[in-house]
């Protein structure tokens, strides 16, 4: 399956259809974001693209502006939570040995503690 479409078994593209009436804590024209099931920190939100793409290895030359609209809208969660100050981490999962699980694109924003790598 190409990786831009959207997927009827993705989670992540049922969430943005609105299929499990999930809350939007935070949304752009390209991304929406919501809180993470299983919160590793105080804030764990996920920022995600309305389009499905699989990883951010598969970011292509039109997604230029839906890449930064992304980052911004992580830095506008992280304010929105007011964990700016104390400082915040965004990340992503690329590929079995990061841990991907969910394979349609997202950012986790993670803070309100103080982080320490290594992740796992
Ligand atoms: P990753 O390991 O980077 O692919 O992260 C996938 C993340 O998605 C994990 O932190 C899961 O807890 C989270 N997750 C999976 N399903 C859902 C869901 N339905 N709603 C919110 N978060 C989810
Ligand atoms: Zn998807």
């Amino acid at each position: 399956m190409p990786d831009h479409e959207p997927a009827d078994d993705c989670v992540f593209c049922k969430i943005v259809r609105g299929d499990f009436g999930t809350e939007f804590v935070a949304e752009s024209e390209h991304a929406v974001a919501f809180r993470d099931l299983h919160p590793q920190a105080p804030t764990h939100v996920l920022v995600v693209p309305r389009k499905h793409i699989a990883a951010l290895r598969d970011l292509g030359d039109d997604d230029t502006v839906m890449a930064a609209d992304l980052l911004r809208l992580a830095a506008r969660v992280a304010a929105q939570e007011g964990i700016t100050d104390g400082g915040y981490r965004v990340l992503t999962n690329d590929g079995p040995d990061a841990g991907q699980t969910v394979f349609h694109l997202h950012f986790h924003v993670l803070g309100g503690r103080p982080l320490h790598l290594p992740l796992g």
